[in-house]
């Protein structure tokens, strides 16, 4: 029997991915520095296949996703993986409700990931408090809102494109799913579908915080009450608050830190582009080619993460040719790889938390966006952060090596580059007092555990 007083027992529910399990993790743990408990419920396939963390100050249990052999992988297709998720994945968590039901921590509050919308129908129907968690930026968000509310019709006809409180966007700055229509419909639906309730959540939290996006925040929170409660990085490369906290603790992919560290600490310091292209890339094997092509023609030094199913796309004996210029892995810690003094920029896919992780670390950046919402978070860093550049892509829809060349060198030693550190060091100092006491963001959290507490 538990004896400890909590404030109240959150249950967070992340869509099973890495770059949405970090997130709703690490904001977890400053819910228990708030004298809460947490759970976090991963699916069990996920359980039963990655190291969950030894020593935690979170609780984990499981639901199912209905591919308890095989996860994601198994379904076949994004569309059953999503149906098959809502109807076993509702009747697994109404279980993990019903067994915390009669201990001494009953759980009160359901923190879910909007992807995975029917956990608030769950929430309700046990009259549990339902926060809708969105790993997204406002900005982003509210381009969704706007075309599930049918106030940006679809296809867009005419450009550039104005949304109350965001940047005038071209085309190619929206997220893919809008400005390649019908590049994924399933993943449309459910990025839209985030909305489909969430005007019936008890509270909306944003991974973002508010000095990032003032205008889209002040104009989003017109139609819907939010809480930009972010960064949810580990709290090591912040405010330090919570103590001994320095890694998200749940990894889908396995890395060796120390090969990356050991590595990095022979170069000097801003010498090595770091690049990654997160944990779901896919290149073509003609980008591959060029990446390879630039890194190598390019004076500086990289580490670079290649997924292991990435791997065969690399030129051949380009590990072998490269020698100590270079190292490829298949992941690395990476926040660990982004606070070395030796990285002097990061080529990234623009993925939220990798972006947002720069920006917190005050790593300056190479933008090569590939889809999904990274197209609009590279608008917001080279045009409204102003801590990188966004490479080209040809007309082949290709990144050629020149213009990767060309972008490392603007961003390692050109005249912007200077800007550029001078911005992403502005950036980092306001992330650190977001979350720091009396920031923006822990007001906010301070504000949700109170909301969700007396209601
Ligand atoms: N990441 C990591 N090691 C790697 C590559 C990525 O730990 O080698 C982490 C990264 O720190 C981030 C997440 O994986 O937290 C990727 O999330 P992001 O939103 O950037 O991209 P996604 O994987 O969702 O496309």
């Amino acid at each position: 029997m538990e004896n400890k007083a909590y404030r109240g027992h959150v249950l967070a529910l992340p869509y099973p991915r890495q770059g949405h399990i970090n997130p709703l993790l690490q904001f977890s743990k400053r819910l228990v520095s708030k004298g809460l408990k947490a759970t976090v419920a991963t699916t069990l396939f996920i359980h039963n296949t990655m190291q969950l963390p030894s020593s935690s100050s979170l609780q984990f249990d499981t639901i199912s996703d209905g591919y308890d052999e095989g996860g994601f992988a198994q379904a076949g297709s994004i569309h059953a993986y999503l149906n098959r998720m809502e109807t076993i994945g509702s009747k697994t968590l109404a279980d993990l409700i019903i067994k915390n039901k009669n201990t001494a921590n009953p759980i009160d509050c359901i923190i879910y990931d909007p992807f995975l919308p029917w956990a608030l129908e769950v929430a309700k129907k046990f009259g549990i408090f339902g926060a809708a968690f969105f790993t997204q930026t406002c900005a982003v968000n509210f381009i969704y809102y706007h075309v599930h509310r049918g106030l940006l019709k679809l296809p867009i006809t005419s450009t550039p494109i104005s949304i109350p409180g965001l940047p005038v966007l071209e085309l190619e700055d929206m997220p893919s799913f809008i400005s390649v229509p019908g590049s994924c419909p399933a993943y449309f639906e459910m990025v839209l579908n985030q909305f489909s309730n969430s005007d019936k959540a008890d509270a909306v939290l944003v991974n973002t915080f508010y000095e990032l996006e003032p205008e889209a925040v002040d104009s989003m929170s017109k139609v819907c009450q939010l809480l930009p409660i972010g960064p949810t990085i580990p709290s090591f490369y912040l405010d330090k608050r919570p103590e001994h906290d320095n890694d998200y603790g749940l990894n889908l992919f396995v890395s060796d830190s120390s090969v990356c560290k050991n590595w990095l600490n022979t170069k000097p310091e801003g010498s090595v582009i770091y690049l990654s292209f997160g944990s779901m890339a896919s290149l073509s094997n003609k980008q591959m080619e060029e990446l390879a092509f630039a890194l190598k023609g390019s004076k500086f030094h990289f580490l670079w993460v290649v997924m292991a199913s990435e791997e065969e796309k690399l030129p051949e004996k380009f590990v072998e040719e490269i020698g100590n210029k270079g190292l490829v892995v298949q992941w690395c810690s990476q926040l660990e790889v982004l606070s070395n003094k030796a990285i002097g920029c990061f080529l990234t896919h623009c993925g939220w938390n990798s972006t947002l992780e720069a920006l917190s670390l005050g790593v300056p950046m190479v933008g090569m966006p590939q889809w999904t919402d990274q197209t609009t978070n590279a608008k917001y860093f080279w045009d409204v952060w102003k801590v990188g550049v966004r490479a080209k892509v040809s007309k082949n829809g290709i990144v050629e090596r020149e213009e990767i060349e060309f972008c490392i060198k603007e961003v390692m030693e050109g005249e912007r580059g200077k800007d550029f550190q001078k911005n992403a060091k502005k950036w980092m100092d306001l992330a650190v007092k977001a979350v720091s006491e009396g920031g923006s963001s822990d007001k906010n959290i301070d504000e949700f555990v109170a909301k969700f507490i007396n209601s």
